[in-house]
């Protein structure tokens, strides 16, 4: 079968950590940016060093309307989607519930929630045989914190990744009969620049000694993991989720 992958928010971080390992594995990759052309086409070059097939997509993939845009893109320039890394994410400043908005509120949960499950759709309607499609897998990135609660911090952002936990059960048994895998990485604290966000670049440095293997750990170690889920080694694994949390 022809691998197509979709790696939504894949400029940088995880999501570009996982396409240079997939491009490896002989998938043809989409890179999805929100913002950072640059980054992303940077990227791009690293993949086609490696004698890969890659296009960079601008989307918003919280938004249907963007999301529909973005995989019709791909059936004309790779072929139908086979293969789905939800990764796109946010978290915003370190606060105590009282000092959330609603804004804030509903941004976290269009896009860290709604945002997989709409790419997930689109994707199914690619995978699934009832679409004429010949199966799939789908990975969701999750975080510890969907199970740790991020008291103090974030539980907004908690919140939804325990949404996109419950999420990733349901949609597996839905589609398990369909050749379609659905499974979850729940990484810990890992170097990349989304604790810019948080308030705290130096979050991850700060945060080591209080993790049991005493480091943070690096976004190289999650893609492998968002990288075996997908291939067909994983091939009786649906549901289910690997926590990178270095012990946490
Ligand atoms: P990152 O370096 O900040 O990268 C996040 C990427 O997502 C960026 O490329 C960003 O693009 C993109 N993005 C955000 N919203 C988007 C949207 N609506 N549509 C398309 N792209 C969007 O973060 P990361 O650390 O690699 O995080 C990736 C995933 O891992 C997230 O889901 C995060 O919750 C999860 N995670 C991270 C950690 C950690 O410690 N780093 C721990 C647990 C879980 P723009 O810059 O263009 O917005």
């Amino acid at each position: 079968m022809e691998k197509v992958l979709l790696i939504t928010g894949s400029s940088r971080g995880i999501g570009a950590a996982t396409a240079l390992l997939a491009a490896r594995e002989g998938y043809r990759i989409c890179i999805n940016y929100q913002s950072d052309h640059e980054a992303a086409e940077r990227i791009c070059d690293q993949i086609r060093e490696l004698g890969a097939q890659v296009i960079a997509v601008q989307a918003d993939a919280s938004d249907e309307d963007q999301v529909i845009a973005l995989f019709a893109r791909i059936d004309a320039e790779l072929g139908p989607v086979t293969a789905l890394v939800n990764n796109a994410g946010t978290v915003a400043q370190a606060s105590r519930l009282e000092e959330m908005s609603e804004i804030r509120l509903l941004r976290m949960m269009k896009t860290n929630v709604v945002g997989p499950m709409l790419c997930a759709k689109h994707a199914l309607l690619r995978m699934s045989p009832r679409h004429g499609g010949k199966g799939g897998s789908i990975v969701n990135v999750s975080s510890v914190a969907a199970r740790l609660g991020s008291p103090g911090e974030y539980v907004d952002y908690a919140a939804s990744k325990g949404a996109l936990d419950t999420f990733t059960i349901g949609l597996a048994r839905e589609v398990a009969g369909e050749g379609i895998r659905v499974n979850a990485v729940r990484p810990g604290y890992i170097f990349t620049d989304f604790h810019v966000l948080s308030g705290d670049p130096q979050r991850v440095n700060k945060l080591e000694p209080g993790i049991p293997m005493g480091r943070g750990g690096v976004a190289e170690e999650v893609a492998e993991a968002i990288v075996w889920l997908l291939s067909d080694k994983a091939s009786y694994a649906t549901g289910t989720f690997i926590d990178l949390g270095g012990g946490r």
